[in-house]
This record gives structure tokens, sequence and C-alpha cells, in this order.
């Protein structure tokens, strides 16, 4: 079980969920198990056998074959599904069932951690218990030969901005579709909290620091005391000279001995393989590299170091991190599409892919993958807080030729004169999606979707509503 504990199976058998639709589930091989209070259903299982799952607005929704089978919300961390009855073997007090998240998902979004990291989270009450099979791999990590280990717990005796860990990484072989060939990190020593910034040439670094240090110096209310590098060109003149004038001791690393860069050189490493892992399972071109590694970043700031208790989020910001945002990244989403751009007939949503999470509005970023709304174009970036999720669905994998996985020349100047860095400016045409409530009509949910939409619980209506915010 996913703290570790072992449980006695008392028996194996067919169970019956009566959907609250009026449709009967029929789970096959289900394990008695005294010990667990609740009825669990595994989310993979369904997955494997052809269910979809949509999850959105805290709700979950169940269909086969585009059929409505069911559906349930979020409570206390998990989905509880809407059930009538639960017949089979156990029928004691409890007659409500629960969907099991797979590890795998998680796995997803969080960006291919290790599961040592997944049991940490869990241990925490950070995100939802779930069972983790230790002989479940992800096919992607074992392919890629990587056993990614826990990151290490070294004492840290420095305050906040203290000590900043830099470092470039070249990944100048695919630029990204603004022409981005490196990433360069800042790691504060004291909370190993992270930022990212994607650069065309290395004479950006500078650029970078200088963006980095104002922000960090006013959020922070704190100076800069010392920067710790490598002998790369980027640290040489104009930046030996910005930290002299503004009192940053700047520490180099000896020549030739990256491991004493180790903080950064580890980060880049962390980065450079969750990234690809992420490329791999979701099948996205390759010229997506930056949406993922900020993704990424965005997500490992998220998780604590090996045995600690606190999160580098946390550390920096003081808040808790919230979970509930996170999504597989590579996944098919489906966006509703607000007015002009809306098609008067036809469907109200664009089949996208999930690239990555917007700061500091709160939304979502897609690669429109198949839009059949000749006002959106395919390849363009979208950002919004409102759309259906398929984490389970990959639409750049073994595809023929899916716009996503275009060659990057025609991307590029198919939209000339636009520029490509997320955090900054909008990669291509951005199209503004605006939070709307009420049009969620998907037709290919069957005509039962309409019945959910209409016979909501108001509970979940409310929870619905009131979640108008979006990652952090
Ligand atoms: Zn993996």
């Amino acid at each position: 079980m996913g703290n570790s504990a072992t449980a006695e199976v008392k028996g194996e058998g067919n169970v019956v969920l009566k959907m609250t639709s009026g449709k009967e589930l029929t789970l096959s091989n289900v394990l008695y198990v005294p010990e667990i209070r609740k009825n669990l259903v595994s989310g993979w299982q369904l997955n494997k056998f052809g269910f979809k799952m949509v999850i959105e607005s805290d709700k979950v929704v169940l269909t086969k074959n585009g059929l409505y089978v069911g559906k349930g919300y979020a409570l206390n961390g998990m989905f509880k599904l809407n059930v009538m009855v639960v017949n089979g073997m156990n029928n004691n007090a409890t007659s409500s069932a629960y969907l099991l998240e797979s590890s795998n998902v998680w796995h997803g979004r969080l960006g291919h951690v290790n599961f040592n990291s997944i049991r940490h989270l869990i241990k925490l009450n950070y995100i939802p218990t779930f069972d983790i099979d230790s002989n479940n791999k992800c096919e992607t990590c074992v392919e890629e030969k990587q056993t990614r280990s826990s990151f290490k717990n070294i004492e840290r005796i420095t305050e906040p901005l203290e000590m900043i860990h830099t470092d470039v990484c070249n990944l100048k072989a695919i630029p990204t579709r603004g022409g981005n060939k490196y990433f360069i990190t800042f790691i504060d020593d004291s909370t190993r909290y992270c930022y990212v910034y994607l650069l065309k040439s290395k004479d950006e670094a500078i650029d970078k620091f200088i963006l980095f240090k104002a922000e960090v110096e006013n959020q922070l209310n704190r100076k800069i005391k010392k920067v710790r590098s490598d002998r790369g060109g980027e640290y040489v003149s104009p930046f030996v000279e910005l930290c002299e004038k503004d009192g940053i001791i700047h520490e180099l690393t000896p020549p030739y001995s990256p491991q004493s860069n180790g903080i950064a050189e580890r980060k880049n490493r962390t980065l450079k393989e969750m990234m690809n892992a992420m490329m791999i399972s979701s099948g996205i071109n390759q010229d997506m590299w930056g949406e993922a590694i900020l993704s990424e970043n965005y997500v490992l700031n998220m998780i604590p170091n090996n045995k600690k208790d606190v999160t580098p989020y946390e550390l920096w910001t003081g808040n808790k991190p919230s979970y509930k945002y996170l999504r597989v990244w590579g996944c098919l989403s489906k966006v509703v599409v607000t007015p002009p751009k809306r098609l008067l007939i036809g469907s109200k949503t664009v089949d996208c892919v999930f690239i990555g999470y917007t700061r500091p509005g709160g939304a979502f970023r897609f690669l429109m993958h198949d839009s059949k709304n000749p006002g959106i174009n395919n390849g363009t970036i979208i950002e919004s807080k409102d759309a259906s999720w398929f984490e389970h669905v990959f639409p750049c994998l073994g595809k023929e030729k899916p716009s996503c996985s275009r060659p990057v020349e025609e991307i590029v100047s198919e939209n000339k004169g636009t520029r490509d860095d997320p955090r900054e400016q909008s990669e291509t045409e951005e199209v503004e999606i605006r939070k709307s409530k009420r049009q969620r009509t998907e037709k290919s949910f069957g005509p039962d979707f309409l019945t959910y939409m209409v016979e909501e619980e108001p509970q979940t209506y409310q929870q619905a509503v009131s979640s108008s915010e979006g990652p952090q």
C-alpha cells in the first residue's frame, strides 16, 4: 500500500457497481481486503479495458466507446464514484466506490520523477494515496535505462539568496520553435528553488541573470550575496563586472572539475533526463523541449529533496504547493473555444496537446493538434483554463503526420515574426480562451453527457464554479 504497510487479501471475485446513470459496471478480479475501509477502483485497469476517464473541474466522467457510463467527484483527495449499490462479495457497511488513480498518472504528472519521491509526497499527504506496485515500471524510464536517484540530502546553512548556483546547458542540436538552443538555471542554495530561462545564444545569459536578480531581490526583499558557476564563457565579462558592481562574490569552480559545481550540474542533468522522458512518452515534436523543461522545473520545485518534508516551493514562497492542477505532459486535452472563434455548427472544443503551465496567470498551455476550426491553425499555442483531460491519450504518439511533428522550418515560416519564450512572450499566434462555465457540451460523450451537465449535484457544481484558480 502507499504507506508501505501490507494487508491480507481474504478473497477475490467479481463486484458489480450500479452507477447513478443506471448502467452497471462489472469489475472482475476484485480483491477483498477487510482492512481497507474504502472500495477502490483502479483507474489504470479501467483504462486498460477501454474506458475513457475525463477529469475536469473536480469531476471525473467515465465513458466507453463514446457512451456515458458514470461519473464521480473529488472528495478528500480522491474521486468518489456516484454509485447506488455496490454488489459483490464484500457487502459490508460502505456502499461507495473510489476511483484509484494509478501511480503511472502521477508519475507522468510529476514529469517521470522516481517512485520514491512519489511515495514521499503521498506520505506527506500532498497527493492522493494510491498503491505503488514495485513491479509496475514506467516503460519510458526503463527504455531510457534511467534509475533516477532521489535527490541528495545535503545540510544547508545558507539563507535565501545567500548563494545562487548557475549553469548553462547546451541543446543547440535541436532548436525550439522560437530558436532557443540553451537553457540557464539559477538555483537558490538554501531552498533549492530553481529558475529556468531559455536562451537563443550564450550572450543572453547575462540578460537573464539581470532579469532573475531584479525579480528575486524585489520579491524576497533580500540581496544576492554569492553566485557560483563553472568557468564557462558566459560567466566572464560582462558577468564579472556586473557582480563586482553590485558587490556579489562570484565563486568559480576549479577548472576541469564539473563535480564541484555539483548542484547546478545535477539539476541540469535531471532536467534534461526528465525532459527526454516527457518527450519520448508523449511523442511530441522535439522542438517543444523548451516547454518541457519549463514544465519540468515547475513540477520539480514542488517535490521535496529526499527526506526533507518541505518543498522548495514552500520554502521559497511560504505557501504550500497545490498538486491538483498537475496534468500529464503531452496528453490530449479538449479545449473549449469561446466566441468569436467558436463554430456555430460543430464541436465547441478543439483537440490540443497539453504543454505546460502559465505563470502567473494560473492557466494551462496547449499546442493545437487537430483544430477542425478554420479560425485556429494547427500548431498554434493556446492558453486556457477550460479543458477536458485525457491523461492516458497521447495524440502525437505513433501518428503518421500529426500537426505537432511537422518539420520545424514549416512551423517557423508559418509564424514569421513571432517569438518563443513561454515565460516572457507568447510563442506564436496566441488565442486567449477565457473560462466559460456553462458551455461544456461534448457530443462524443453521447446523449447522457447532457444529463450529466444538467443534473449536477449542488455540492459538485459549487466546487466547480468556485475553483477558478489554476496552477500557481
Ligand atoms: Zn517514467
